[in-house]
């Protein structure tokens, strides 16, 4: 039965934010304050273009491999997991650093599950992985993204669409259908729930069933 889940990484699994500021300051040569809750990083560290193209070289060059994850990104992999899902890794990179993403996944989610849609790939295209891996559940921690899987939702078999909420300024508001999380911990609970409410495994003796899922922000 199918129970393959999908992963954003950076933001979700690995903290690339701290990370690309980390090596901002070793590129420029100075502390760099974040100046903004902007998502767009040229405007969260108050940077010009050039200096923000420098880093991102450099980041392409080296850094991809060394991204540390957070301390809740095995636990996470863990409990859905031990739930019988099958984990895949959808992210925002290009598939060059495919090989350094698996290294700083660190065993947790292996190569052969990594898919890359590119550094510049339009909202759409993680929902149309999603479609094709005929995955049941997606977390990220960007609306746009999101709000594709929302949409395709009717269309396809991802059943539950989340939004790690890092309270980014400058995105478009998550629509109803994506259901928003600020802790990473509760999407297990979600996917649990979800996979006892489709019949993909059977409830708990004693198991207290969900009182709900998260609201959806700006819904009417
Ligand atoms: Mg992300």
């Amino acid at each position: 039965m199918n129970r393959i889940i999908a992963l954003d990484v950076d933001g979700v699994l690995a903290d690339f934010d701290a990370h690309w500021r980390q090596c901002a300051e070793q590129v420029l040569g100075r502390v760099v304050p974040q100046v903004h809750e902007d998502h767009q990083l040229r405007t969260r560290y108050g940077l010009t273009r050039q200096e923000c193209d420098a880093v991102w070289r450099a980041y392409h060059d080296d850094e991809w491999s060394r991204l540390p994850l957070y301390a809740h990104a095995a636990d996470l992999i863990y409990a859905l997991e031990d739930l019988g899902c099958t984990v895949w890794a959808v992210t925002s990179i290009d598939v060059r650093h495919r090989a350094a993403r698996a290294e700083s996944l660190a065993g947790l989610i292996p190569s052969g599950r990594i898919i890359c849609v590119g550094h510049a790939a339009p909202a759409g295209a993680k929902a149309n992985v999603l479609r094709d891996l005929c995955a049941v559940a997606f977390l990220d921690d960007h609306p746009a993204n999101a709000n594709a899987a929302a949409a395709s939702m009717p269309l396809g078999t991802v059943s539950l669409s989340v939004l790690l909420d890092r309270g980014y300024q400058g995105l478009e508001a998550p629509e109803c259908g994506v259901t928003v999380i600020d802790d990473p911990m509760d999407f297990p609970v979600l996917v649990e729930s979800l996979l006892k409410r489709t019949g993909r495994i059977a409830p708990r003796e004693g198991f207290a069933p969900c009182k709900g899922l998260a609201p959806c922000k700006g819904a009417a």
